[in-house]
């Protein structure tokens, strides 16, 4: 019972070293270039209303549905002339996403405490002597925005993105998380693309029971996605208390316990889980990215243990190193980055959307 206990030790070890890896990544990404350089061009998209992020998803799925947009999520949307000053031109035949912008007028008064006492000034009209100005909403009236898909010119400043795993999966990994899916009373189910996964590689749907992942990528690719989606099955039924946290910590959860158990089999996610943990650690709000990886460390450790043991994989022993880069993925050049348009942000890679569709960034 001793070597089997050691075992449990050492993998433990292993475990925990890694998460200390895949967080020095995470800060090495964030505080990175491209990244500062993304998150300052999001910071220019002012957010919208709620009512207004419905109707340009509704109008955007629409132009997806049409063949208007090759992308079937919204990501940047502006209006016609935020655009120009992006440098970014509009294209012929998108007639743009109807919204209602707020009309605001403003308001004087010499005795601001009182309400009574506010009078709407006309255009151009000056304030009198002493007088305060504010401008409050008055109304709405119809404007026209466009998703950055409907528009051209210069690159849009993107963060690094994911890049799927490449290749075969390890022996017998796909059939032993399965097994493992199935006894949590989930199905797995597999379709052909990501449009009816939402622009997903995996999805888990807690109501129907259902473990979704497509087809069309790499079984490396596929057996990593549905290890995502069974780290979801146990953390993150929506019925228990614990579970219920912020969308971006359950993401940095499950991709982070898909990171070791692929790990554990000779397979190098980085390059895939590395950018995509930083995304939703940094939508975690009020905290940086890095304590968000950090304060997930046992609960991932725990989860993957439990997964490793189930398998009766292959998996690396003693003496071999964990596979997690020390850097960051390299920097994309502006040809790579290129290569994967038309996407402007590859969605599908980023998102997996288990539970509901969050709005990205910009909307
Ligand atoms: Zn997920």
């Amino acid at each position: 019972m001793a070597t089997r206990d050691q075992a449990h030790q050492e993998r433990e070890t292993k475990l925990h070293e890694l998460h200390e890896k895949l967080t020095g990544a995470v800060e090495q990404l964030v505080s990175g270039e491209d990244w500062t350089e993304a998150l300052r061009f999001a910071a220019r998209f002012r957010s919208r209303s709620f009512n207004n992020v419905l109707l340009i998803w509704a109008a955007h799925l629409e132009a997806f549905e049409q063949g208007r947009v090759h992308a079937p999520f919204p990501t940047y949307v502006a209006g016609y002339r935020q655009w120009q000053q992006l440098g970014r031109q509009v294209m012929k035949g998108q007639p743009g996403y109807r919204i209602f912008a707020p009309v605001k007028a403003r308001f004087a008064s010499a005795n601001p405490s009182d309400p009574e006492s506010w009078r709407r000034l006309n255009r151009g009209e000056k304030p009198r002597a002493g007088e305060v100005v504010r401008r409050k909403i008055v109304g709405s009236k119809p404007a026209y925005v466009w998703d950055v898909s409907s528009t051209t010119g210069n690159p849009i400043p993107d963060p690094p993105a994911p890049r799927l795993l490449e290749g075969k999966a390890p022996a017998g990994l796909w059939d032993g998380l399965v097994v493992q899916i199935e006894a949590a009373s989930f199905t797995v189910v597999r379709v052909a693309n990501k449009n009816m996964i939402r622009g997903a590689n995996g999805m888990t749907d807690f109501a129907a029971k259902t473990v979704t992942v497509r087809t069309n990528m790499d079984d490396a690719a596929q057996a990593k996605t549905l290890c995502h989606e069974l780290a979801h099955v146990l953390l993150h039924n929506p019925e228990n208390e614990d579970a219920r946290q912020h969308r971006g910590i359950g993401e940095v959860e499950a991709e982070s316990v898909a990171l070791m158990v692929g790990a554990a089999h000779g397979m190098d996610t980085s390059d895939y889980t590395v950018p995509y943990v930083s995304t939703w650690a940094s939508r975690v709000s009020g905290k940086e990215p890095v304590e968000v990886v950090k304060a997930t460390g046992e609960r991932v450790r725990k989860t993957a243990g439990s997964i490793l043991d189930q398998l009766d994989t292959a998996q690396l022993s003693d003496g071999t190193p964990p596979v997690l880069a020390q850097t960051a993925p390299e920097r994309e050049t502006p040809a790579r980055r290129q290569a994967r348009r038309p996407s402007p942000r590859p969605e599908s890679e980023v998102r997996d959307a288990h539970t509901t569709t969050t709005p990205e960034w910009g909307l």
